[in-house]
């Protein structure tokens, strides 16, 4: 039998309330978890095609709760981005993966990865000052600005004013700029004209059933003609297996990322360390 409408929408707005309370859970538990120490960051290989030698790392966070234990970003960094928490977070983000990645140039120099990217949130981006506070990180730990790239979704730029300009700055300052999920977006190829672009992440979804001749190889080779074209790099997203690389690198594609190569790791394989287990 069909509920009334009002109680449909007294056990919707339960639900509601439900959602609202673990999410101010999340968020104060968040809180805490940055004062306690419970995130820490890793780092996935972004590795040459067809050699699969490592060249720069991706930062990623992760936070292990004591009862929770693992939570993925994917959960907590939309919690973040909603109750503010990542521009605190996101500075720290910035700072401890600078500092790291000079740590591995002074012990590993010409081994260790040449470039690190951090991933940046909308409303990192729309925070007044934020490049200021990246050029205070690349400072801190003596950073040559070329050195970071940063990744934005094509989202968090598309709506032009604080995040465009804050992008326009760090451009400025010589950090180079990544596209990340590129093409998942709904103007792709127009943010192409009003960014200053130095990367270009082909998402993931481009990359699956890419060695079948379908939809999917012919959208991952227009993508990596306009990046060529543009002088860009484009990285291909969530590669998973052999097969799949050896296709991208067919296509043109020379830089890879995904689980075929490594996963994120709190300290990348370097070149002078021999082989991965
Ligand atoms: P993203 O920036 O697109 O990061 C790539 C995600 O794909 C990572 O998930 C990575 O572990 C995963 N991945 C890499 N290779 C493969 C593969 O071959 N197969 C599959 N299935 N997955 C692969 P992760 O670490 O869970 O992060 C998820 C998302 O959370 C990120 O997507 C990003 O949007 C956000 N995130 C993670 N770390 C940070 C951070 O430090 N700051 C901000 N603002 N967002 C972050
Ligand atoms: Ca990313
Ligand atoms: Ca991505
Ligand atoms: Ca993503």
């Amino acid at each position: 039998a069909a509920k009334t409408g009002k109680a449909r929408f007294r056990r919707y707005s339960v639900e509601l309330d439900d959602r609202a309370g673990e999410e101010a859970r999340l968020g104060a538990e968040m809180r805490a978890a940055l004062d306690n120490g419970q995130f820490h960051l890793v780092y996935q290989p972004i590795v040459s095609l067809p050699e699969g030698e490592l060249r720069y790392v991706e930062t990623l966070i992760r936070w292990t709760h004591p009862a929770r234990g693992f939570v993925s970003p994917a959960e907590f960094v939309p919690v973040a981005e909603r109750n503010g928490l990542i521009v605190e977070l996101g500075e720290w983000i910035l700072r401890t993966a600078c500092c790291q990645f000079m740590a591995w140039q002074a012990s590993h120099g010409a081994a260790a990865p040449c470039r690190i990217s951090v991933n940046v949130s909308a409303r990192q981006l729309a925070e007044p000052g934020f490049a200021a506070v990246v050029a205070d990180a690349l400072t801190g730990c003596g950073m040559p600005a070329d050195q970071l790239i940063v990744e934005v979704t094509e989202t968090a730029v598309f709506g032009g004013g604080v995040a465009l300009r804050a992008v326009e700055e760090l451009h400025e300052l010589g950090v180079k700029i990544a596209l990340d999920d590129f093409g998942t977006g709904h103007s792709s190829l127009t943010l192409l004209q009003i960014v200053p672009v130095d990367v270009l992440k082909v998402d993931k979804s481009f990359v699956d059933n890419i060695t079948e001749a379908g939809r999917h190889a012919v959208i991952a080779t227009a993508l990596i003609q306009v990046s060529d074209g543009l002088g860009l790099t484009a990285v291909a997203e969530g590669v998973e297996t052999a097969e799949q690389a050896a296709s991208l690198f067919e296509l043109g594609y020379r830089y890879a990322q995904g689980y075929h190569f490594g996963r994120p790791v709190a300290q990348p394989t370097f070149h002078d360390e021999g082989v991965a287990a």
